[in-house]
């Protein structure tokens, strides 16, 4: 895939305000957040887009919700938060690097826009 700005992001060359990290994930607050808390959960491996992964992505994508429910705790949304994945074009993704964003800090309202 082609490089985006997450990539600069995990190797360090671009600042973000990282909140959990691990051997597979990384996790940092969205530059411009559309809640209270706002935060992006990334492969560290260069995935695309959902669309993208196979089978041989189950236990990276099971980590990657199990890391979402590790920050949720970690920041005390215990009144909820809502996950979401942009895909492609549709799905108003701009940065193809798979990213999971956690919102919350407010009632979310539904449906999306
Ligand atoms: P998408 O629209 O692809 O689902 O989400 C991309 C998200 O990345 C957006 O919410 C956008 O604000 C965030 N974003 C884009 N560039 C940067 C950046 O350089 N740093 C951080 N922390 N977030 C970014």
């Amino acid at each position: 895939m082609t490089e985006t700005i997450f990539s600069k992001i995990i190797r360090r060359e671009i600042p973000a305000n990282i909140i959990y990290e691990d051997d597979l994930a990384l996790a940092f607050t969205d530059i411009n957040p559309q809640a209270p808390i706002h935060i992006l959960v990334i492969p560290k491996q260069p995935i695309s887009k959902l669309e993208d992964t196979t089978e041989t992505d189950q236990a990276l994508l099971g980590h990657l919700l199990l890391t979402v429910n590790k920050i949720a705790k970690k920041v005390g949304l215990e009144k909820g938060y809502r996950v979401v994945i942009n895909n492609g074009e549709d799905g108003g993704q701009t940065v193809y690097h798979l990213h999971l964003h956690i919102l919350g800090g407010r009632f979310m309202t539904w449906p999306p826009g």
